[in-house]
């Protein structure tokens, strides 16, 4: 492997519900692949925090949306896609690209103008690298939907890339 695979477009140190969709849209960016657990909410939570609802309604006027998941239970993330009226994709296995790269296809966009977003290096950056789309690094929520101050994975995912990429 080489580093570009661990390459961050955008690490943003903020809550998905914190990212700016100008600033999206200024990067040319018009697809959103998002990443479910930690990244809309906590893996241990069922309940999806108001702000990130609020940030989603924004998106789906501006942008087209995907949850790309890694979870294998279609039961939660149904549910999460149905609550928020986003198509979705479970048992993903990023950052193998398979799955990943036929939800890329069927949006029938240049790559240029896609990302994916996420929380954590291994599975959503990796991937998105993969599939050479735009990386959105953002912060992992807990389960009081706030995000993480300190993200432990994230660390050592950020320590383990300097040495073996
Ligand atoms: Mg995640």
């Amino acid at each position: 492997m080489n580093s570009s695979l661990t390459k961050i477009y955008w690490d943003t140190k903020l809550p998905i519900y914190k990212l700016s969709h100008s600033k999206l849209s200024e990067r040319g960016i018009t697809s959103l692949l998002i990443d479910v657990d930690g990244t809309l909410l906590s893996r241990n939570s069922n309940i999806i925090p108001v702000k990130v609802k609020n940030w989603i309604i924004r998106s789906k006027e501006i942008f087209d949306l995907y949850l790309i998941s890694n979870n294998p239970s279609e039961k939660r993330i149904s549910k999460i896609g149905k609550e928020l009226g986003i198509r979705y994709k479970c048992k993903a296995l990023k950052p193998r690209i398979k799955n990943t790269l036929e939800v890329i296809n069927n949006l029938n966009k240049d790559k240029n103008n896609i990302a994916i977003v996420g929380d954590r290096i291994f599975t959503d950056i990796i991937v998105g690298n993969r599939c050479k789309i735009k990386t959105i690094l953002i912060q992992r929520l807990n389960k009081k939907g706030l995000p993480l101050k300190f993200n432990t994975t994230l660390f050592i995912e950020k320590f383990i890339s300097l040495f073996l990429f």
